[in-house]
């Protein structure tokens, strides 16, 4: 059966002799693997279709799970998230969170169109390390696990020095905190609470320091690595 999706490479890798596997995160189907036969072939035109970020519209032939790639109209390459060393880990942690997070041929329009926003804004010259973190928090809330910066998530008060509790997904209090509750700057949690949910153009208006921008992204990659594999991208992004 042919088919035709939205989607966007996150990752290839060779296969074969000429081929590649292409995983790729489509509109209608999620993540999904996409065999490219003689797409390393020196004359091959599709070449690009496996190009890291390319956003295009997929002509497929599927069989059960199994998916071909036909043809491909590239919507946009995304060319530039590959050319900053920042912008390019940014990307990848948001490639990395759909590879590792989400489940193969489930398809989730939110996250899919999440994503668009956060390679545009990343591409538009947006600080990276902002536009990880507008993204991670929402993908967390789309798979409900959305953070809680307001009171602490135990008691209800507003607390003086704020920690972060690792299993209840949120910030407590210094009574309430747990032995491995994590302790959060006033300013980390303030960084979060405005950039969560904050529309990505309105982002480029904000003007945190990198330093809070880091102790930020640093309890979200903590509450992620704790509850999943961490994001090693992520990882990379804020030794930068
Ligand atoms: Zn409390």
């Amino acid at each position: 059966m042919d088919v035709s999706t939205k989607g966007i490479v996150l990752t290839a890798t060779d296969y074969k002799e000429n081929d590649k596997l292409i995983s790729l995160y489509s509109l209608e189907y999620g993540k999904i693997t996409v065999h490219a036969k003689g797409i390393r072939k020196g004359n091959a035109k599709l070449k690009f279709a496996a190009d890291q970020f390319c956003f295009g519209q997929y002509e497929l032939s599927k069989l059960d799970d199994f998916f071909t790639l036909k043809t491909c109209d590239q919507l946009e390459s995304f060319y530039a998230l590959r050319e900053d060393v920042m912008t390019y880990y940014s990307a990848c942690t948001v490639a990395e969170c759909l590879s590792n997070y989400t489940e193969e041929g489930q398809s989730e329009p939110n996250i899919f169109i999440e994503t668009l926003k956060a390679f545009s804004s990343l591409t538009d010259g947006v600080e990276p390390l902002l536009v990880t973190l507008r993204y991670l928090l929402e993908f967390l809330r789309i798979q409900g696990l959305e953070l809680q910066f307001d009171s602490c998530v135990s008691c209800g008060s507003k607390p003086s020095k704020y920690f972060l509790d690792l299993q209840r997904g949120g910030i407590v209090c210094d009574l309430c905190r747990a032995a491995d509750s994590l302790p959060i700057s006033l300013r980390a949690v303030a960084a979060c609470k405005m950039v969560d949910s904050m529309p990505y153009d309105k982002l480029k208006n904000l003007n945190f320091t990198l330093e809070v921008l880091k102790d930020s992204l640093h309890v979200v990659y903590r509450y992620i690595s704790h509850g999943f594999s961490p994001l090693k991208s992520l990882n990379e992004l804020l030794r930068l």
